[in-house]
């Protein structure tokens, strides 16, 4: 074993948990880091209290005057806990965050000093981030752009600094981050959701999208890690053979935690609940050492800031523990990937989910309204949906065989399949007396019966309804949520205004009842969408069939798939909900291209440099081993040497092959990637290293994994599979 390999997995099985004992109930240091409402109420006045809750209920501006107040008494709650710094904290289009530190502490002369911090320091930053992928947006107007205070999110304090959370947008006004379209998306959802539901309840002012993330991730000792480049550059495992047991057996799924990952849970969840975050399950996931963990859901904005944060401090609690998490979509070849579910729902500030059925028939075809524009707005704008979720890591799991594939569909059980086959019937134009009563006994006052007994589940269904919220299972484990998340609710958005125009349309035209208007709405749906509904295997070679028959999309790779975002289609979407503008849409079209060709490009070099510098040098180095046990059995049998020493011989020849085999394939690679790396356009370039440049990486892979097989494991430099997946 090289000495490397060894050292780590001594230092692996040597390691004893970190003790972490948790002191108090976790109830009680819930949100104590957070300047919550419960803070607020306590620190600010009385004027101070109103301006910034009706900024974050009705994104009522904050006026200066109140900034100073707010930022003055953040300043004293912040001190009070041996804070010395703060940060505007935001989500740049890197899907990471960002912050930069500034100090309270300001000399004012002769020899003393002041904590201080103004609202025009809390309101607005000026943070030199030229460095942050733009999309050519900041270029061509002002180098700089500008972070805003975003109200709607508390601020925090992590360690010895207070977060405030913020948009990043340009001077000219365009959104440079992943939180600010998905706030236009939220304002939009609000809108137009609210607009309907008071066909419904007069009394209902406002509507929240919520999300309910479920976060995937590996654990791998540190040590390991060190031993593996690419999984230190990459996040991945660009070569290994694959482990004589991997997860067949199920024997991980929902077993005994180890220790040592226990504590690191523990940890991490003690320092979520002082940061708000309302982690309430982990357990083991399906591969060896991957996990998950899943809070209560929140309103979608501080759902989406929570994710980013935890990915965050998870990292940090992680090295601490001797771990190093893993987010990757896909890590291990022939093992499941980590996703991150998306858990969707819609409710109003008089606390009912709308993706709900309830007691009464009318909150039901409420429930039946909400639920058909869900399928239709789907159905309508998959390929955005597809586009959404869409990056280099997430195609090895989309487009490659595993959970959930590149077609976008829904499921949603037996017995909503047979509710919408019924309302298809519905008649045309005014419904006579006897079919409102039939359809309010028999079809619309049974849901709530039948979805307790629904126990209907179906894990290849990439969008499934799970009886009160739908879940979008294709999101990438690392991927900030923002997106999804705008895409959804600007879809969801749209379809609602299409739908309240044209139930008002048959009110005014055809004389209907409300009712009736919209049983005939969602009947028309219905027929328009069905094809998006699919209850089958996902998996499957007949699904992709089926799916073409049907004009599904199906883009198995990131360039494609992020087409259809620069599209009319989707540029009329946004400008007219307002989400993003033209500008905006185009930039960020670019900056994933980018992102894709550089993250191949990385993951190409990475795997050249382990392929010629670790692989083919040990590969020589036994089969020199080889050459002298074959010179010794000649001089030992002469005669007979032949037969002898065949085997030998032939596994010289066999390890010659796949070092040739590497050599040619890596100088092919490197030709593609000069090729690829002087072209202009991006996406030109993104598709060369998308087509040309990664199809090397399995050919290149299978080589090195065969010489895993031959070569002596003493001479094994990177830790195998068995030894990551299995240790602890
Ligand atoms: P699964 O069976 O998919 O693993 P879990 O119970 O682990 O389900 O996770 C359910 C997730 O759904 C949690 O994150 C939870 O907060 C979220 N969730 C529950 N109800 C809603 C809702 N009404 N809206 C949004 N998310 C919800
Ligand atoms: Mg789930």
């Amino acid at each position: 074993m090289s000495t490397f390999r060894f050292h780590a997995l001594k230092e692996t099985l040597k390691r004893e948990p970190l003790p972490f004992e948790e002191t108090t109930n976790r109830s009680v240091i819930f949100g104590k880091n957070v300047f919550n409402e419960k803070t607020m109420r306590q620190y600010l006045t009385k004027d101070a209290y109103k301006g910034v809750m009706s900024a974050m209920d009705k994104g009522i501006k904050i006026d200066r005057n109140i900034a100073d107040q707010v930022a003055s008494s953040m300043k004293d709650w912040a001190l009070k806990k041996n804070v010395t710094h703060y940060t505007h904290w935001f989500q740049p289009l890197t899907g990471g965050t960002a912050e930069k530190h500034d100090s309270f502490f300001e000399p004012i002369g002769e020899g003393s000093a002041i904590e201080s911090f103004g609202g025009s320091q809390l309101v607005q930053q000026e943070p030199d981030a030229s460095s942050f992928p733009s999309g050519g947006i900041r270029n061509t107007f002002e180098a700089r752009g500008y972070t805003a205070w975003d109200p709607t999110s508390p601020a925090f304090i992590y360690g010895t600094t207070l977060c405030i959370p913020t948009i990043f947008v340009s001077y000219t006004g365009e959104a440079l981050d992943n939180k600010t379209p998905l706030l236009r998306a939220l304002q939009a959802i609000d809108k137009h959701a609210t607009a309907v539901v008071k066909y419904f309840d007069k009394n209902v002012t406002k509507v929240n999208a919520n999300l309910g993330w479920e976060q995937e991730y590996f654990l791998i000792d540190k040590a390991l890690v060190a031993t593996r480049p690419d999984i230190i550059m990459t996040g991945r495992t660009l070569l290994g053979h694959a482990p004589a047991k991997g997860q067949q057996l199920d024997d991980h799924y929902f077993g005994s935690i180890p220790r040592r990952t226990l504590n690191f849970m523990r940890e991490l969840e003690y320092e979520s609940m002082l940061l708000g975050i309302p982690v309430t399950t982990r357990h083991n996931e399906v591969a060896p050492n991957q996990f998950e963990l899943a809070p209560m859901f929140e309103e979608t904005n501080l759902a989406v800031d929570h994710n980013s944060l935890l990915m965050d401090i998870m990292t940090k609690i992680a090295s601490k523990h001797n771990f190093r998490v893993l987010f990757h979509e896909k890590p291990f070849a022939g093992i499941n990937g980590s996703g991150k579910h998306n858990n969707w729902s819609l409710a109003t500030d008089t606390g009912v989910n709308l993706l709900s059925p309830g007691k009464t028939p009318m909150r039901n075809l409420q429930f039946l309204t909400f639920f058909v524009n869900t399928i239709k707005a789907i159905h309508v704008y998959e390929e955005l949906m597809r586009a959404g979720i869409a990056s280099a890591n997430n195609d090895h799991r989309l487009g490659a065989n595993e959970a959930p594939p590149a077609i976008i569909s829904i499921f949603i059980g037996k017995q909503l399949t047979n509710v919408l086959k019924e309302l298809e019937n519905v008649t045309d134009g005014k419904l006579s007396p006897e079919e409102k009563t039939d359809l309010k006994l028999n079809v619309v006052g049974k849901i709530p019966e039948i979805l307790l007994d629904n126990t209907d589940r179906n894990r290849t269904s990439p969008f499934a309804f799970t009886g009160n919220k739908f879940e979008f299972r294709a999101v990438g484990s690392q991927a900030n949520c923002a997106n999804p998340m705008t895409v959804l609710n600007t879809i969801m958005a749209k379809q609602l205004k299409e739908f309240k125009i044209e139930v008002d349309k048959l009110i005014a035209n055809k004389d209907l009842k409300k009712d009736e208007a919209i049983f005939n709405v969602l009947r028309e749906y219905i027929k328009e969408s069905k094809d998006i509904l699919f209850e089958g295997n996902g998996y499957g070679k007949e699904w992709e069939i089926e799916a073409a028959k049907r004009g599904l999309s199906n883009h198995k790779s990131t360039p494609d798939a992020i087409r259809p975002k620069v599209g009319k289609k989707a540029i009329d979407l946004y400008k007219e909900l307002e989400v993003m503008n033209e500008k905006e849409i185009i930039a960020r079209h670019e900056i994933e291209l980018e992102e894709y060709a550089m993250k191949i490009q990385i993951e190409g070099r990475v795997l050249g440099d382990i392929a010629l510098n670790h692989i083919i040098p040990t590969a020589v180095n036994y089969q020199n081993k080889l050459i002298k046990n074959v010179t010794g059995l000649k001089n030992v049998f002469s005669k007979d040497f032949e037969s002898i020493a065949k085997d030998q011989m032939d596994l010289i020849k066999k390890i010659s092959n796949h070092i040739s085999g590497i050599n040619n394939k890596v100088t092919l690679m490197v030709n593609e990637r000069k090729k690829a790396n002087v072209m202009e356009d991006p996406e030109e370039k993104a598709n060369a290293y998308c087509n040309k440049v990664k199809p090397y990486f399995d050919e290149i892979r299978y080589h090195c994994d065969k010489l895993e097989m031959m070569i002596d494991d003493e001479l094994w430099p990177l830790t195998k599979y068995r030894e990551m997946l299995f240790t602890r």
